[in-house]
C-alpha cells in the first residue's frame, strides 16, 4: 500500500526537469505531485494528486471517488483560473449529492426503477433518485476510495483502480476498473477507463465535472457557446427516463448543431427544474469510434473546451438542480446554470431499451473507453 501510494511521487521525481535556481514557477512546477486532502470517517487518508504541464495548466484528482477537484486553465491572456465546480476541502464532498468532478459507475445516469435483466436473471439496484437508480446507486463509484496504481506514461499521469464486489449496489459480477488521467502539453486532459468482470454485467462509466469556462463561481454559463455533434437526442419522461423515441434536434431548443449560447433557448426546453438534461446521440456504433462530440467557447475569457470521445452518447446537463444552497470553492454559492456537465456515455436506461447500443460486459472481454478534454483560448 505504502509503495503504491509512493509511485506517483517517485514518478514525479523521475519526470522532474532539472530546475535552474530562480526559474519560472509555472514551467518548473512538478509534473506530478501529491498532498493529503483529509480523512474519510473510517480514518482512511485521502490524497490529492496534481498533474501540471508546461503551460501551467493543472488538474488535481483525489482518490476518493477518483474525483477531479481542480482544473486550472489559462484564458486568452494566459490568466490561470480553476474552471471546475467543487470544494476546497474533503468534508463537503462526503455529503454532497451533485457528483462534482466524480468518476461515475457502475452505470452513469438512470436505470428505470433500478431494475434490469440479463437473460433469465433479474437484478434490483439501489434506488438513489426515486423511483430510479441514478449514477450507480446510493454508494456509487463517486463515494468509494480508489487505489493509486503505477502508470507508465511519457506525460504526467495518475491511475486509480477499484474492485467492485459482486452484488455491490445490486450489480452482478466482481468488476475491476481502472481510470487513468493524463495531461499533455497541448492542454489535453485524457480520461481512459478499463474494466473486466467475472460474471456478465452492465457498465457505463463517465466523469461528472461541472465546467464554467469563465472560472468556477464567476456567474452563469448561459452565455457560453456550445456546439454538439448531434442531430438527435433522447426525450425523457417526468422521471428523466428516456421514452425510447429518438428525436431530431432540428427546430427544437435542443439544437446545438451550430454554435449556440447555452441560454439562448434554455427556457423553451422546459423541464422540472427548467433546463437541459438530455442524452444526445453522437454516432451509431460504440467503443471503437472517436470523434469530436462537443465544443464550448466562453466569449469573455476566450477559453474553449473541445471534447472528443469514443462513446455513442453525451449527457448535456445545464446544472438545473443547483439551487444556491451549495457553497463551493472560495465561498461561492452554486446557483442554477453556474456550471455545465458534458458526460460522454452510453444512453440512459439502455439495459431496458433493446434498441439502444448494448452495455453488456462479459467475462473475458475488456471494457475500454477514452475521452479527451482539450482546452484552448481564442
Ligand atoms: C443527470 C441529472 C442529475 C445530475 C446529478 C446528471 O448527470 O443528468 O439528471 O440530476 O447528474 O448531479
Amino acid at each position: 500500500m505504502i509503495t503504491l501510494r509512493l509511485v506517483p511521487v517517485l514518478l514525479a521525481v523521475l519526470l522532474l526537469p532539472l530546475a535552474p535556481a530562480g526559474a519560472d514557477p509555472i514551467t518548473d512546477a512538478e509534473p506530478v505531485s501529491s498532498k493529503p486532502f483529509g480523512k474519510i470517517p473510517k480514518g482512511e487518508e485521502v490524497t490529492l494528486y496534481t498533474l501540471t504541464n508546461k503551460n501551467g495548466m493543472s488538474v488535481s484528482i483525489m482518490d476518493y471517488g477518483a474525483t477531479i477537484v481542480n482544473l486550472v486553465v489559462p484564458d486568452r491572456d494566459g490568466k490561470l483560473e480553476d474552471i471546475a465546480l467543487g470544494f476546497d476541502k474533503l468534508a463537503p464532498y462526503l455529503k454532497n449529492t451533485s457528483y462534482f468532478g466524480a468518476t461515475i459507475g457502475r452505470y452513469a445516469n438512470r436505470i428505470a426503477k433500478g431494475q434490469f435483466s440479463i437473460g433469465r436473471d433479474s437484478y434490483q439496484l439501489t434506488i438513489s433518485d426515486p423511483p430510479n437508480s441514478l449514477h450507480g446507486g446510493i454508494k456509487g463509484f463517486d463515494k468509494r476510495m480508489w487505489k493509486v496504481e503505477p502508470v507508465e506514461s511519457e506525460i504526467p499521469a495518475v491511475r486509480f483502480s477499484r474492485l467492485s464486489p459482486d452484488g455491490e449496489e445490486g450489480y452482478p459480477g466482481n468488476l475491476y476498473t481502472t481510470v487513468t488521467f493524463s495531461l499533455s502539453d497541448e492542454n489535453r486532459l485524457r480520461i481512459a477507463y478499463q474494466a473486466t468482470t467475472d460474471k456478465t454485467t452492465i457498465i457505463n462509466l463517465t466523469n461528472h465535472t461541472y465546467f464554467n469556462l469563465a472560472g468556477q463561481g464567476n456567474g452563469t454559463i448561459l452565455d457560453q457557446v456550445l456546439t454538439l455533434s448531434a442531430k438527435s437526442f433522447l426525450p425523457v419522461d417526468a422521471t428523466l427516463i428516456p421514452t425510447g423515441e429518438i428525436l431530431s434536434v432540428e427546430g427544437t431548443p435542443w439544437d446545438f448543431v451550430t454554435p449556440t449560447p447555452i441560454g439562448a433557448h434554455l427556457k423553451e426546453a422546459g423541464g422540472k427544474p427548467v433546463g437541459f438534461d438530455h442524452n444526445y446521440i453522437l454516432k451509431k456504433g460504440f467503443f471503437t469510434r472517436t470523434a469530436v462530440a462537443a465544443v464550448v467557447e466562453d466569449p469573455k475569457s476566450g477559453r474553449t473546451l473541445t471534447l472528443t470521445t469514443d462513446q455513442p452518447g453525451i449527457q448535456f446537463y445545464s446544472g438545473n438542480f443547483l439551487e444556491g444552497t451549495v457553497i463551493g470553492k472560495g465561498g461561492k454559492p452554486y446557483r442554477q446554470y453556474t456550471g455545465f456537465c458534458l458526460e460522454p456515455q452510453h444512453y440512459p436506461d439502455s439495459p431496458n431499451q433493446p434498441s439502444f447500443p448494448s452495455v453488456i460486459l462479459r467475462p473475458g472481454e475488456t471494457y475500454k473507453t477514452t475521452s479527451d478534454y482539450t482546452f484552448g483560448a481564442k
